[in-house]
């Protein structure tokens, strides 16, 4: 069977049947945000932020679609006006008929998700089961536990982290003796510290996640016994999904019948973009 274009109908029911929205938290957006359901999709551009720097990607690609992991409009909004940031991605997106679909919790807690790619980007290897099971489906939730082949030391365990994620500018934070011994992980993409408590129950030796703060961190570190932390970017940690997404999708429409051009967008959004370590001497010479 020959494969054809897919609509964009069809490329959302993939979406849903993958990552199925009722799954999403109630204070979360997914879905299609903006898009006829019968235009056509050629080519489909996946990113964590829509940003205006993806936004550019696509139109320079020729995208019909854009999926990506954050929402654009998390809170109601009464206006789409070009006067925002968002408004004028909306405005772009229509005037060039591209489409924007997002997956973001309901993706987070799929089996795989957002925290398989993780894991298996930051080198483990085996088995993967939820740090926090979703009390619907265990074999669904946030997070995910495994193991290394063989046990090494938490510094080799974020260098091979590192190596593994995408570079931003902002470097991986350690917290923990680098030469103490690690096999057991959990990791978690995006903001995972509310499950520190988790990752410490689960009694893993190390908890990656991102945007862990002072003091959630600090006494985490001070009541001991609990696992070393690794904090790196917010996008490094979700942008290893996309791929993991964009083979799914592509997979999804094949056994249907239809085709799509998927890609990954290699714009880093994360919001950090400098470390002082990248500032010159003229940024520096208002120091006196
Ligand atoms: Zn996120």
């Amino acid at each position: 069977m020959a494969l054809i274009s897919s609509t964009l109908a069809e490329v959302v029911a993939s979406m849903e049947a993958l990552y199925d929205p009722s799954w999403a938290e109630s204070w979360d957006a997914v879905g299609l945000v903006c898009g006829e359901p019968g235009q056509p999709v050629r080519k489909v551009l996946f990113a964590v932020d829509p940003v205006a720097a993806v936004v550019d990607e696509a139109l320079a690609w020729g995208a019909d679609l854009i999926v990506t992991h954050h929402p654009l409009y998390l809170r109601g909004t009464t206006s789409v006006a070009a006067t925002t940031f968002k408004g004028r991605v909306v405005h772009r997106l229509i005037r060039n008929d591209v489409a924007l679909y997002t997956a973001h919790t309901n993706a987070d807690v799929a089996d795989p998700g957002v925290s398989d790619a993780l894991a298996r980007a930051v080198g483990l290897s085996g088995p993967l089961r939820p740090l926090q099971p979703s009390a619907a489906d265990p074999r669904r939730g946030l997070g995910r536990v495994g193991d290394l082949a063989s046990p090494v030391t938490l510094g080799e365990f974020a260098a091979r982290a590192a190596a593994g994620l995408p570079r931003t500018a902002g470097p991986l934070r350690v917290a923990g003796d680098p030469g103490r011994p690690v096999r057991s992980v959990a990791v978690c993409g995006g903001a995972g510290d509310s499950l520190l408590g988790t990752a410490r129950a689960a009694g893993v030796d190390v908890y990656l996640t991102a945007d862990l703060r002072h003091h959630p961190a600090s006494e985490h570190m001070e009541a001991e016994g609990g696992p070393a932390l690794v904090d790196a970017s917010h996008w490094a940690t979700e942008w290893p999904w996309l791929a993991d997404a964009a083979g799914r999708l592509t997979s999804a429409l094949a056994a249907g019948g239809t085709t799509v051009e998927a890609r990954v967008s290699d714009a880093v959004t994360d919001a950090w973009t400098a470390t002082i370590t990248d500032l010159t001497p003229e940024h520096l010479e208002g120091l006196g």
